[in-house]
């Protein structure tokens, strides 16, 4: 493996490797600037091997967010002294001037200017200064003039929108992305047609809250049914998405398509209707819960995953266990779990009733376990029922893994090459590796 002085002299083309921290979005985001730096004739490299730039898409979501960012920028730095490293995205929007405080760190691009980081760069040479740029964010409808380049996977993340207006009152992110904005509808088409010429039979709508795009008269459910027309893609599946913006057209339209997943991912962030206010989110318990039921009765088979916070300031024992009675009772196939983390400038940090470490880590186990058993409890739901499974690679236990529509994560051991291919499968049990066994029946 040559080194970045090596690699130079040799006339060689220039490396550049990429690490994500974060959130399916900044995942969409690496994989389309990956793209941009291999049409100026980049080769892209694994993260970790030798390489002559690293571009690192950060994360601020929470203080442990920020903690790992820098982390991971000095591990960058002893492992490629010579490498160009430049570090982009919501950490770099909010805490550049720490950035720059590490020696070795070339430029920092905020929110705005990051989709842009490969024209920054003419010849990946070390700088002495860190060059920093945030423009201010815009919040007018936006194109990506990119594809995005998915070397290894089978499901490929599709921006569809940026920012938030709601305003939580424990989120940095409309800070750190700025207002709500979305894609020209034209151009998801373009980028979607051209992810299926290269292969992707599965595509995830990702953004900050999708259920609010809206661009020149077209919601979010137009551009599933322009989709749905696009022909080979036959998987199109919604991430997280917000409750209050899921029209009930919707969830009918889920219930009766055949290229929609059935798999729901709405954040409830707490089950205390105290809590919520004070979070200022927009609905009620009761609200959620009918909403919950009403996907649960229109989609049998749905899988439903939710957010949930603990140790929100104030959060006392009783309201605690109200989310906990809650997450138990409704139908959530998974939860994920996050522990309060203070972000400076949002209203939560000066609230009283400061939930202390140990008792967050203590909640946040109970609920993680909760999740587990939820999860276990849905997949064995479908043991026994046949289902079909977009493969993905072989794993290194030789296991292929793969995924329902309704997100039922399997494994497959058979000598046959199952990547990127839809299968039909019989779900036996529950293997060691938690994963649902499947048994090959058919080349769908
Ligand atoms: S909806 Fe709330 S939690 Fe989600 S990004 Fe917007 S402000 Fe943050």
């Amino acid at each position: 493996m040559l080194t970045t002085n090596e690699n130079r002299a040799a006339g060689r083309p220039y490396r550049a490797s990429f690490y994500t921290l974060g959130c399916r979005l900044n995942q969409a985001e690496t994989s389309l600037i990956s793209n941009n730096f291999k049409n100026k004739g980049y080769e892209v490299v694994d993260y970790g091997q030798a390489t002559d730039l690293c571009v690192i898409n950060t994360c601020t979501v929470t203080e442990q967010a920020d903690a790992k960012c820098r982390q991971l920028v000095r591990q960058v730095l002893k492992r490629s002294p010579e490498a160009f490293v430049a570090v982009v995205g919501c950490y770099a929007q909010m805490g550049a001037e720490e950035l720059a405080g590490i020696e070795g760190v070339d430029l920092i691009l905020g929110t705005e200017d990051k989709m842009q980081v490969a024209d920054f760069i003419d010849v990946p040479q070390k700088l002495p200064e860190p060059l920093i740029r945030r423009s201010k964010i815009k919040n007018t409808p936006f194109t990506i003039s990119s594809v995005g380049n998915y070397e290894h996977a089978t499901r490929a993340n599709l921006k569809v929108q940026d920012g938030c207006d709601f305003m939580c009152t424990f989120c940095i992110i409309p800070f750190a992305r700025g207002r709500a904005r979305s894609r020209a509808f034209w151009d998801i088409q373009r980028e979607a047609v051209q992810l299926v010429e290269r292969g992707h039979k599965e595509l995830v709508l990702s953004g900050v809250n999708i259920g609010t795009y809206e661009h020149e008269g077209k919601a979010l459910l137009d551009v599933i049914r322009m989709l749905e027309t696009i022909e080979g893609l036959d998987r199109i599946r919604i991430s997280s998405i917000e409750p209050t913006t899921i029209p009930e057209a919707l969830v009918h339209h889920m219930a009766e398509s055949e290229k929609l997943c059935n798999h729901f991912h709405i954040p409830l962030q707490h089950g205390h209707d105290g809590v919520l206010m004070k979070m200022r989110r927009l609905y009620s318990v009761k609200e959620y819960v009918q909403f919950l039921e009403l996907v649960n009765e229109l989609i049998p088979d749905v899988c439903l995953g939710t957010d949930v916070m603990v140790g929100f300031p104030g959060e006392s024992d009783l309201e605690f266990e109200a989310t906990r009675q809650l997450l138990a009772d409704l139908p959530f196939a998974y939860f994920h779990v996050f522990p309060f983390s203070e972000r400076f400038g949002t209203p939560a940090v000066k609230m009283a009733g400061k939930v202390n470490p140990k008792t967050k880590k203590a909640r946040s186990r109970v609920l993680r376990q909760l999740s587990q058993r939820k999860k276990l409890e849905f997949n064995r739901r479908f043991l026994g029922q046949r289902a079909s499974v977009l493969f993905e690679e072989r794993n290194e236990a030789g296991r292929h893994q793969g995924f329902t529509g309704n997100y039922v994560k399997v494994a497959a051991t058979t000598e046959r090459d199952l990547t990127n291919q839809f299968v039909d499968v019989e779900l036996r049990g529950i293997g060691e590796d938690g994963l649902v066994d499947a048994w090959v029946v058919g080349f769908g």
